[in-house]
């Protein structure tokens, strides 16, 4: 059996399956709801927020990936994809204005 990736219990039940065939796994501690494969679990807006929260420190990718409790494959293409989708609006101007 797999460990809650929410709360790491051991005290995991079977929970029917995904439309996939996956295996479904339910936590008796915390009732948090997963499958096996962490590549296809959707990481909620708790974790996306406390991900948001942690990028400006100075940790790493793989420190972060611990505390979220996501792979760091997940994490790596979610940091690819918030830092695309950030607008560039402070464009440093090519002549600076007159004195
Ligand atoms: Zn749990």
């Amino acid at each position: 059996m797999p460990f809650c990736p929410n709360c790491h219990s051991e005290r995991v039940i079977k929970n029917g399956s995904i439309h996939t065939g996956k295996q479904k796994y339910a936590c008796k501690d915390c009732g948090r709801q997963f499958v096996e494969n962490p590549q296809f679990r959707v990481i909620s807006d708790e974790t996306r927020a406390l991900i948001d929260r942690l990028l400006p420190e100075q940790i790493s990718l793989a420190g972060i990936a611990r505390v979220a409790g996501v792979s760091e494959t997940w994490l790596q293409t979610y940091v690819n994809k918030k830092y695309r989708s950030i607008p560039r609006k402070l464009r440093i101007r090519a002549r600076k204005s007159a004195r």
